[in-house]
């Protein structure tokens, strides 16, 4: 935001910015249908720019919306620039894409609100030091300016400084592409998408909670903000929070030094609707958050408020976590997420392509996800340094620049290794024979062979659990996931269990 004109007096700013002396009323009523645009823009908005929406918004009131003149009532000019000049822009877009109306904002001030679109922040309001005031000039349409523009006489007010956020931010950035539009559904990843769709109210049985895991890069983040846009357009007067498991930390200790855990246990048990917490694994360790994250759980649970998590491992996999936690997680749907199939990588690509209009040529999209297997983010990432080069070099995306990127960039790895490979080398390696990591033999020096099997398999081919436990002679998912969990201790405390596998990791690098 810039100073628009020289400083005037402040006793210009008082004079002419008086709610007396702008005499707007506002509208006195508006239509119902007016309203359900104005709360539509607004979670949209919210969506679009959370971080400090409640802070300027606990400023701003509602009169109305009708026929394209939406009035609005500012606790003062300084509010009122700074929604005009950051909010409105994307409140007025999505009214005029959505209503089809060319929208003017009518402001008044009043430093009494009484029904503030945000609930009231629990620290003073930001402030510039000095502003300047200058009177609309009379040329300007009325009715759309005709209050006074009060700006910081120097440069852009400051935003409010980041410490404000740890207790008060209303939610993480979500991404408006993350949508359930935008998700292509295959079978490596149904399950978490139709009971994400569950948890945003589509329909089907909801499960509470609904813990999504999986891999990194496979889409457990898109689905939770997919569920939130999902709710915040159907009822937008839930509360979401959507959090990641760090940042819950962060919150929780300078909650603890700012004495506030009153605000911060309200907002986690009794301002909430529908709680998303992303990345749980990142409490591991953390006890006394995990204590305060376990009481808001079992405080929303009990209200039948939804809750979902993502994770990359399984509940019984996480790492210093409380037990009681882990069993809580999964008293509802434990939705795994896996590597996608190559059709599903194709359609990913597809979609991806559309959405951010790169042209791709003939087989392109399938060169690339025959390429790049191991998670959606990587192919996005190829995709997008694809699209990058050729719009530099001003060549098209045809099959032959693919390859040869690809191939220079070294992404491909069609000489990955397979579930078999591993077996083989690691049966090598302890002198077994094949047969032996499949079979039901429980001798000791075989089944410490089959957990490094299962172990290395995991850590290298982003397989699911089940897929490894078929792969090995149809055993259950939660036996490879003990056997992983397994050889991750050992391998933390035992020097020849390390040397094993950093052995057997030296010969997987040369075959891959
Ligand atoms: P995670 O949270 O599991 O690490 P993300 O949700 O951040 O992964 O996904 C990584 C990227 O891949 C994101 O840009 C996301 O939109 C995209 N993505 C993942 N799965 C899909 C899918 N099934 N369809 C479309 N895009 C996907
Ligand atoms: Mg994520």
């Amino acid at each position: 935001m810039q100073a628009r004109m020289p400083d005037l007096e402040p006793s210009d700013a008082e004079e002419v910015a008086s709610p007396s002396v702008l005499g707007i009323t506002p509208p006195s009523r508006s239509s119902e249908e007016g309203e359900r645009a104005w709360a539509q823009a607004v979670a949209f908005t919210r969506d679009r720019s959370p971080a400090s929406f409640d802070q300027w918004f606990s400023g701003v009131q509602f009169d109305g919306f009708t026929d394209g003149v939406l009035s609005l009532r500012a606790r003062d000019e300084f509010v009122r620039q700074w929604i005009e000049d950051y909010y409105l822009p994307t409140l007025s877009d999505w009214l005029r894409a959505h209503t089809g109306l060319s929208i003017q904002a009518r402001w008044s001030i009043d430093v009494a609100l009484d029904r503030p679109v945000a609930d009231r922040p629990s620290y003073p309001p930001v402030r510039p030091r000095t502003i300047s005031v200058r009177p609309v000039p009379a040329e300007e349409p009325s009715g759309v300016r005709d209050v006074v523009s009060v700006t910081a006489s120097t440069a852009p007010p400051p935003p409010p400084p980041p410490r404000i956020y740890a207790v008060a931010a209303p939610m993480e950035a979500l991404n408006p592409k993350s949508t359930f539009g935008n998700f292509v559904v295959g079978p490596s990843n149904q399950l978490a998408h139709a009971a994400s769709m569950a948890a945003a109210g589509g329909g089907s049985r909801r499960h509470n909670p609904l813990f999504i895991c999986g891999g990194t890069g496979l889409g457990k983040t898109h689905l939770v903000h997919a569920i939130a846009h999902s709710v915040r357009s159907d009822r937008p007067e839930a509360r979401i929070v959507y959090i990641s498991a760090e940042r819950f930390v962060n919150e929780f200790v300078q909650a603890l030094q700012d004495q506030k855990m009153n605000d911060f246990r309200a907002r986690y048990r009794e301002k909430c609707d529908v709680l998303l917490v992303d990345d749980i694994h990142s409490l591991a360790g953390k006890t006394q958050t995990q204590e305060e994250f376990f009481h808001a759980f079992n405080a929303l649970h009990q209200g039948g408020k939804q809750i979902v998590v993502t994770s990359d491992k399984y509940p019984q996999q996480l790492d210093k976590m409380e037990e009681r936690l882990v069993s809580r997680f999964q008293w509802g749907l434990v939705a795994d997420i896996h590597a996608p199939e190559l059709e599903t990588r194709v359609a990913i690509i597809r979609k991806k392509a559309q959405l951010e209009h790169i042209e791709l040529e003939g087989d392109v999209c399938l060169h690339i996800a025959q390429s790049v297997r191991s998670n959606v983010r990587e192919l996005e990432g190829t995709l997008i340094r694809l699209a990058a080069k050729a719009s530099l070099l001003g060549k098209p995306i045809d099959i032959n620049f693919t390859r040869t990127e690809i191939a220079a960039s070294g992404t491909a790895r069609p000489n990955e290794a397979s579930v078999e490979d591993i077996q083989r080398m690691v049966c090598h390696h302890f002198k077994l024979r094949s047969v032996d990591l499949v079979s039901k033999d429980r001798h000791k020096s075989i089944a410490f062979a089959r957990h490094v099997a299962m172990y290395l398999c995991k850590q290298r081919l982003k397989c699911s659990f089940p897929e490894l436990g078929r792969a090995f002679g149809n055993r259950d998912h939660t036996t490879v996931i003990s056997a992983v969990r397994k050889v991750e201790s050992l391998r933390s405390h035992d020097p020849e269990v390390r040397a094993h596998l950093e052995a057997l990791e030296r010969k997987l690098g040369s075959i891959e």
